[in-house]
């Protein structure tokens, strides 16, 4: 079941992983599926309409809605009889909507691994692709799902080749599909020797499994119509000579992924990939941290936020912060060092998310991903420990692509308003920035349609319609360097500075012009367009 036999069991069970893909590949029906041979549901829901609305917030909790099914924002975990043993797998939400936000990346620091989901039909689209590229920084270990199968889709080959031409990653496929579109009825499973039958009539069985000793099993005859079995063996052979086999270290790697075709909908090809999450993708990793690197099986529980959720339950002002477990066994009521504060912290209601139900955590183990309610202590980027100052790495806010004024529609709301933002700032939805000229504050986001929702957020949880207005500014950068270098350089260009929610000192300006000349006549400062969050 492991690739880590020396890993306590709890956690070599583990497995931690997003799903990215473009909208509409079928993400959340694959998720449906997981829950349904995870046996966190019983049936799974309709098809149902949905507009772009949708996608500003969580998928998960859309599906909440849509559905009635019990599933929490972000996280969800849930166990899966695997054939080589139970797993217990954590899939942690990535935002659906289409601007690429700080929100996913910071979300794929929390996992150990990806399902990229395709559409056979349409091949890599434009989000996949730019999903993909934040999944390469990290080397994250991909497993690819080829999905609508049941659909007129391309040919194979183009579809492997299209992933390895634009991905630049090796593709080794893991089941092989026979037949297309209307004439598909199922997968070769290389990895099992096995062929997988499609029941078209019944969306919510499971396929028939024949198990087949070779290419020569006169099963073959007997299941598949002549027409298609010649086509198949022509190309499964090819296949063979031309691609390569699977390397369960590149695989780690994130070097080569493997690929399965099937179709969500019809639950098919659903428990083979779950399978092959068990066997490739990695049980939970170690973590990169200052001042040493944080192992899974240390005895000793470490964990960082890399999410903030506000406003979960609109009567309370808690917040939820989202904490992926590092290392060791939390117990519920256990206290951890707040390390940025140094601070003791009593985690008494840490909240499990299982798919069935919101549940009070009373363990955790290094790869489960805990909700800690608080009021605001928790920021993105901490990291908690049972003493030892160590501080997670690779958790970046980026600067603001797209900066806008805001005011309340009463301007005697004003310090109400203040604390809005600050909240979403905290939250890592939105960057504030308070200019020292003037009054007001600059917003700034990655994507345009993060202003409405931030407009409508507002609205809603504080009842303060707000107003978003072009500002003077278009490029915010963080400075750094020397106290007295920064100060004087502030001093100097007052008119250009600014202060984040953290306090630190931004530059604003509207000219890449400005930011060169920056450069050149300080040279003792630097603009970054990255801060580590801390
Ligand atoms: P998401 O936007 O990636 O979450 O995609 P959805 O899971 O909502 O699926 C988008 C649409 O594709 C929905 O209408 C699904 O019913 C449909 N769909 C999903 N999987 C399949 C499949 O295997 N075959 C077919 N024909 N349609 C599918």
């Amino acid at each position: 079941m492991t690739n880590r036999p020396d890993l306590p069991p709890e956690i070599a069970r583990r497995r931690t992983f997003a799903i990215i893909s473009h909208p509409d590949a079928g993400k959340t029906t694959l998720t449906e599926k997981f829950l349904l041979f995870g046996g966190a549901i019983q049936m799974a829901g309709q098809v149902r309409a949905k507009g772009e609305a949708r996608r500003t917030r969580s998928d998960f909790m859309q599906m909440e809605k849509d559905r009635g099914i019990s599933v929490s924002a972000s996280a969800m975990s849930f166990d899966f009889a695997s054939q080589k043993g139970s797993l217990r797998f954590n899939l942690v939400d990535t935002p659906g909507h289409s601007d690429f936000s700080e929100d996913t990346y910071r979300t794929l620091t929390a996992v150990d691994a990806a399902v990229m989901v395709i559409d056979g039909a349409k091949g890599v689209e434009s989000q996949t692709q730019k999903l993909f590229e934040v999944c390469r920084l990290r080397d994250l270990p991909i497993l690819t799902f080829c999905n609508k199968m049941d659909r007129e889709s391309r040919d194979t080959f183009e579809i492997i080749d299209e992933i390895q031409e634009n991905l630049a990653i090796d593709v080794t496929p893991a089941s092989w599909p026979i037949g297309v579109g209307r004439d598909f009825i199922g997968c070769y499973d290389i990895l099992r020797d096995q062929l997988d039958l499609m029941d078209r009539a019944d969306r919510n069985t499971v396929a028939e499994s024949i198990q087949i000793n070779g290419m020569d099993d006169p099963q073959w005859e007997e299941h598949v119509p002549p027409h298609l079995l010649e086509q198949f063996r022509e190309e499964i052979e090819m296949a063979r000579e031309l691609l390569p086999p699977l390397d369960p270290k590149a695989v780690l790697e994130g070097t080569m992924t493997p690929i399965w075709f099937g179709s969500a909908i019809n639950s098919f090809g659903v428990r083979e990939l779950m399978e092959g999450i068990g066997a490739f993708g990695p049980e939970p990793q170690p973590q990169a941290a200052e001042p040493r690197q944080i192992l899974p099986e240390e005895k000793k529980v470490t964990g960082f936020v890399f999410k903030v959720q506000a406003n979960m339950d609109p009567k309370h002002r808690d917040r939820v912060a989202f904490v992926r477990m590092a290392s060791g066994h939390f117990t519920r009521g256990q206290k951890l060092t707040h390390v940025r504060t140094k601070k003791p912290m009593a985690i008494s209601n840490p909240v499990l998310f299982l798919a069935s139900d919101r549940e009070l955590a009373d363990e955790a183990w290094a790869g489960d991903i805990i909700g800690i309610p608080n009021h605001g202590q928790l920021r993105i980027g901490d990291t908690l420990t049972e003493g030892e100052m160590l501080q997670v790495r690779g958790i970046p806010s980026f600067a603001p692509e797209l900066l806008q004024g805001v005011r309340a529609g009463d301007p005697m709301k004003a310090k109400h308003l203040e604390k809005a933002l600050m909240q979403f700032a905290e939250e890592g939805a939105a960057k504030v920035f308070k200019p020292t000229f003037g009054s007001g504050f600059i917003v700034g986001v990655v994507g345009p349609l993060q202003f409405e929702v931030l407009a409508s957020r507002i609205e809603l949880e504080y009842g303060l319609p707000v107003r978003f207005e072009p500002s003077q500014f278009t490029s915010a950068r963080w400075v750094s360097g020397e106290k007295d270098a920064v100060e004087k350089f502030a001093a100097a260009n007052k008119q250009h500075i600014g202060e984040d929610s953290d306090g630190d000192v931004v530059y604003l300006t509207r000219l890449q012009w400005d930011i060169d000349r920056v450069a050149r006549d300080y040279p003792e400062i630097a603009l970054t367009a990255t801060k580590e969050m801390m």
